[in-house]
């Protein structure tokens, strides 16, 4: 978070209570539901929870909202915490929801005997119906008139696991003409006979999320408690249970939750698109998670300059793609290894090169002056691509044709003098002289040339295989569009590209982030390995896509 920055409305609140005395530090949580993969949304929220405490000073808990035995699962739990320390950031308290089962239980006994909660026996049905409309009143029912005993002994009897799934419910007794429909009688709890990732059997009644969060977040003491827009009608809830249970009174804010351009940011959809197999994985580098975004390559600082830059809002809005594109390709322009890769080769014979090789010096990264150089090996017969060559040069082509001459990166001018062609017609061979005095860092040739090429030594290039990721949808607004949001998967959205590569790849390490020279950024998959080598584009070089788009 920069100084000069204004602040945002959070901030402003934060600055406020903390000028006042209201607060000596803040706390505040990012509470996800183990039931998926965290995303860029998440993101996000993490950014903003995390970055709030950092610049106030005070801390963060990280607290797992796990009270849907149905959809939550260790894996996630693991996942989210190693997406966290990857984005940088430590918390202050790993918390579980349900940790808080023995006492979330005892809160809503205190409701019940206060007269503020009922065991209700109707269906679901029953319960939508007598709820009302947003323009009539509900009218509630006979159920709603037991006495504080006979509702501490269901409860008591949904506890120990009386009744069926769905038999009872317990409500909080609130006003069933409220205009907010969330505070006509709420459930607070319901039974559900399902295994727990955590407490296991323990338990056969769950409470539901407005009689779970805002009491964590009391618990805890969460000074602000920080949701997207949707949950603006659940805050009077949130504040009817800390008054009414009289526990630390923790307040909720509401920002606008993050959509992007072409992707889906809802753990729900994400999983459908792993389990129905359009993705390979969680991590696949498609998706807009955040694992599969470091699978791909992005780095850490480029998701946090996102958030940074998107700012905090009180409105929905749509954030263009094309932007976290341009924040990753920022930050690996800084630190990206430049290597040479070959993707369409042709063979390039020098006739007058006769030393067999030799061993050239290529710089690492002209952005940054400590990045050194590696040793790139050259010899008589190199691939270059077959774009770069043009038997009848057009005007202004700047690359191999005959009698042109060129720069092959980092090493010698050369000059086209003939090429080959095989039955079929196709330029197999291009024939150049080079110019032994033009070495680059050396050149005393007094040649100027406009192009400059990549290449790779023949006898010393390595195979390598390119993902080229392309959006996962094919139109901008995924969510808004009409049906299935599935019918929008866009089917090229990977090309692989068996490539040839200079050998410094073998040895390079793992994490490495790497520009291929004109082609694209690059991180090493997780499949890749010795003797077959796997590299993801993160992004390409410019955004060639809205161009393509404005066609
Ligand atoms: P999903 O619909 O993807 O499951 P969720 O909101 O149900 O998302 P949670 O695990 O409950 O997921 O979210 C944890 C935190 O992340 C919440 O505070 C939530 O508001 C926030 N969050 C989730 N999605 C977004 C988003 N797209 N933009 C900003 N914050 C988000
Ligand atoms: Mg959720």
């Amino acid at each position: 978070m920069s100084e000069e920055k204004s602040l945002n409305f959070i901030e402003e609140i934060i600055s406020q209570d903390l000028a006042s005395g209201k607060y000596a530090q803040i706390l505040t949580r990012f509470p996800p539901e183990p039931n998926g993969y965290l995303h860029i949304g998440h993101a996000k929220s993490i950014c903003l929870n995390f970055g709030l405490s950092n610049h106030f000073g005070g801390g963060t808990n990280l607290r797992f909202d796990d009270t849907n035995p149905t959809t939550e699962e260790t894996e996630y739990v693991e996942s989210i915490k190693a997406d966290l320390k990857w984005l940088g950031f430590n918390w202050v308290k790993e918390c579980y929801a349900s940790d808080y089962f023995d006492t979330l239980y005892g809160f809503a006994v205190q409701l019940i005997e206060k007269g503020l909660a009922y065991v209700d026996d109707s269906s679901p049905e029953e319960i939508a119906l007598q709820k009302g409309t947003p323009t009539a009143a509900g009218t509630g029912n006979a159920y709603r008139n037991r006495s504080i005993a006979e509702n501490l002994e269901l409860f008591t009897n949904m506890k120990a696991g009386k009744y069926a799934d769905g038999a009872k419910v317990l409500r909080a007794k609130i006003d069933l003409a409220n205009p907010n429909m969330l505070l006509r009688d709420p459930i607070l709890y319901r039974i559900k006979k399902a295994h727990h990732h955590r407490t296991g059997d323990t338990w056969c009644i769950y409470p539901m999320y407005d009689f779970a969060h805002g009491q964590s977040d009391a618990i805890e003491q969460i000074t602000h408690s920080i949701c997207t827009l949707e949950f603006i009608p659940h805050r009077a809830l949130y504040d009817w249970g800390i008054e009414n249970l009289g526990i630390y009174p923790s307040k909720q804010y509401e920002f606008s939750r993050l959509n992007i351009t072409y992707t889906i940011l809802s753990k729900r959809k994400l999983l459908q698109l792993v389990q129905e197999g359009h993705v390979a994985s969680w991590d696949d580098p498609r998706m807009p998670t955040i694992s599969g975004m470091r699978r791909r390559g992005y780095t850490p600082e480029s998701i946090r300059d996102f958030c940074d830059r998107i700012g905090i809002a009180k409105r929905e809005n749509i954030i263009d793609f094309s932007l976290l594109e341009f924040c990753v390709r920022e930050h690996l322009n800084k630190i990206a290894q430049r290597r040479m890769v070959v993707t369409d080769p042709i063979k390039l014979v020098i006739t007058n090169y006769e030393q067999g090789e030799e061993i050239l010096q290529s710089e690492n990264n002209p952005e940054d002056v400590d990045g050194g150089a590696r040793a790139v090996p050259f010899s008589k017969e190199l691939w270059i691509e077959r774009g770069d060559f043009m038997e009848e040069p057009t005007k202004k082509y700047f690359r191999l044709a005959p009698g042109l001459m060129v720069r092959l990166k980092s090493a010698y001018i050369v000059k086209c003098e003939s090429f080959e062609k095989d039955a079929a017609g196709v330029v197999q061979k291009v024939f150049v002289t080079y110019v032994p005095e033009s070495k680059s860092g050396s050149d005393t040739s007094g040649i100027h040339v406009k192009g400059t090429l990549h290449w790779v030594s023949a006898q010393h290039a390595v195979p390598v295989v390119l993902n080229e990721y392309d959006r996962l949808f094919k139109v901008e607004d995924v969510d808004g569009a009409e049906g299935d949001f599935k019918d929008y998967l866009n089917e090229q959205s990977l090309t692989k590209t068996n490539a040839w590569a200079e050998p410094a790849l073998v040895t390079d390490p793992l994490d490495a982030r790497f520009q291929f020279i004109r082609k694209g950024y690059f991180y090493q998959d997780t499949t890749s390995a010795k003797g077959a080598l796997v590299f993801n584009r993160t992004v390409t070089l410019k955004d060639a896509w809205a161009k393509e788009q404005k066609k």
